[in-house]
């Protein structure tokens, strides 16, 4: 509603694009990687680059800042509502009756296929398009959220998807073990792992028009420990030292020239203050709340999917009176940071706010409250979060400023050299960006927008006058504060949401809650 005033943009141009075949383009992802940790003495490598390139200091992860959905953000260009990709940990009974599931694993990914004919993830991936338009890609992932990447639908053009030492197409994986021995169990040896598979297996013919290499840390050893531990600090010198031998093996194919390179992190990190046990607590107050079904759930039960930062909440039946109670309960709750509702309901924003509106939408989904105060290593950032992790550990999928901020950085012969971008930009505006770069026009209007201010040829006009730098430059970013609360008779509840807006792309900066007793 509030920005009805705000005039209507197209993010992508669509029209005519000359295709650009000698371009390579290389994302390098950092999993959980904070900004503030990029430094000379941390990250050596990255700090080089980032001098010859473009540092973007405003960059947003899509909420929740969970890793499958800013996956999934980063290759579609679009919100997780549009792409069906709105948590890890969905419940979706029509793949699984009894629990909530992973959405990144292989049955659920396949059985999702089947029900919606081939739109588990509702619109092509980057993969997909850069195949269409007759060119090679490669996904090399440490992690399971490689197979969301690119799922090998259609023609494949020899294009290879790595996800967590499996592979597609699967007869890939042996020359790969023959090479590098088995996928380790050590999660530094992981990332070492498929960054040689990457670089020495399957560049060993060229480097491909698209490359995506998905690192596991800094995110699997901050969630161990904690942000600024010293084993999180050593995994993200690993990180760093995959992307030299990124940069190196392309300086060998001597395509440095020739690539653009991308480092992104999928969402930032915080520090757990409190783990709440939200079945525990609901059970406790009288609902009827479960993670697990042993039959089929009864009007009113509440099925919980546990995201870290952030809970789903499914209510049997959608009883509008139980999720009255339930959202009533976390508004007066000491933990509750920011509540969406299916439903329009005081004191809540809708989902569509969040931009997580889809067919299998949970009715409430609430973000967990979060404090800028310092952890045990004087990092700052701490959240509430559910009862998968201690205190003092890491986690993340908030709405915090330390979850929602994260790492961009681009150098390579599309971006201004030594510069910073202020703008706000996101991970919906990487894959509208590399379709520009590579000359290819995506079908549908993507949600993301062309980082044009941040590139050299951005002045240049495209055949039937699209998206201009200067545009975007003489637009100033907007950004507004949502407020909505709601009064009981023992205090008032009070949860606000920052969103900032280039062109019609919303960013969401940070939101939090609080009951104020009377
Ligand atoms: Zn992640």
């Amino acid at each position: 509603m509030l920005f009805a005033s705000w005039g209507v943009f197209c993010a992508p141009a669509p029209g005519a694009q000359e295709p650009n075949e000698s371009r390579h383009v290389v994302i390098v992802v950092w999993d959980g990687m904070r900004p503030d940790f990029v430094s000379e003495q941390n990250t050596p490598a990255l700090w080089k680059l980032s001098r010859e390139g473009i540092i973007f200091h405003n960059h947003h992860a899509v909420y929740p800042s969970a890793t499958m959905v800013n996956g999934t953000a980063l290759v579609t260009g679009v919100y997780p509502g549009r792409n069906g990709v709105i948590a890890n940990h969905v419940y979706r009974p029509d793949i699984v009756l009894h629990h909530a599931i992973d959405v990144e694993i292989p049955a659920v990914v396949q059985k999702g296929d089947e029900l919606s004919g081939g739109k588990y993830v509702a619109v092509p991936t980057l993969a997909e398009l850069v195949q269409r338009s007759g060119r090679r890609t490669v996904i090399a992932a440490a992690k399971t959220v490689g197979l969301l990447l690119d799922r090998q639908i259609g023609a494949v053009q020899k294009s290879v998807t790595l996800f967590a030492g499996k592979s597609l197409p699967a007869d890939i994986l042996s020359s790969i073990i023959e090479k590098l021995g088995p996928f380790p169990s050590a999660h530094l040896q992981q990332d070492a792992w498929t960054t040689k598979a990457l670089t020495d297996v399957l560049w060993k013919d060229g480097v491909p028009t698209l490359s995506l290499l998905w690192l596991g840390e800094p995110d699997l050893t901050q969630h161990e420990s904690a942000p600024g531990a010293p084993a999180a600090l050593a995994a993200i010198k690993s990180a760093d030292e995959s992307l030299a031998t990124v940069l190196a093996a392309l300086d060998q194919s001597n395509a440095r020239a020739t690539t653009d390179v991308f480092i992104v992190s999928d969402h930032g990190f915080s520090t757990i203050e409190r783990s709440i046990d939200l079945r525990k607590i609901l059970n406790d107050s009288g609902f009827t709340a479960k993670t697990e079904l042993t039959d089929e759930p009864k009007p009113g039960d509440i099925m919980l999917a546990g995201n870290g930062g952030s809970v789903l909440f499914y209510v049997a039946g959608h009883e509008e009176k139980i999720i009255r109670r339930l959202v009533e309960f976390l508004q007066q709750s000491d933990f509750a940071g920011v509540i969406f509702t299916k439903q329009a309901m005081d004191g809540t924003f809708g989902l569509d706010q969040a931009k997580i509106t889809n067919d299998h939408s949970p009715d409430v989904v609430m973000s967990f409250r979060w404090k800028d105060q310092k952890n045990q290593f004087g990092v700052s950032g701490m959240i509430d979060a559910d009862w998968q992790r201690a205190a003092g550990k890491g986690t993340h999928a908030t709405l915090s400023l330390f979850d929602m901020h994260n790492t961009l950085i681009a150098a390579g012969p599309d971006f201004r050299r030594g510069q910073t971008d202020d703008l706000p930009t996101g991970n919906t505006d990487l894959a509208p960006t590399i379709l520009r770069i590579l000359g290819i026009t995506p079908q549908q209007q993507l949600d993301g927008r062309i980082l044009s201010e941040a590139m050299t040829r951005g002045e240049r006009r495209s055949r039937n006058g699209g998206l201009q730098s200067a545009d975007v430059l003489s637009r100033k970013p907007e950004t507004k504060t949502l407020e909505t609360k709601k009064d009981f008779s023992s205090g008032t509840w009070k949860q606000t949401l920052r969103i900032s807006r280039v062109g019609s792309t919303i960013y969401l900066d940070e939101g939090n809650g609080m009951f104020i007793p009377k």
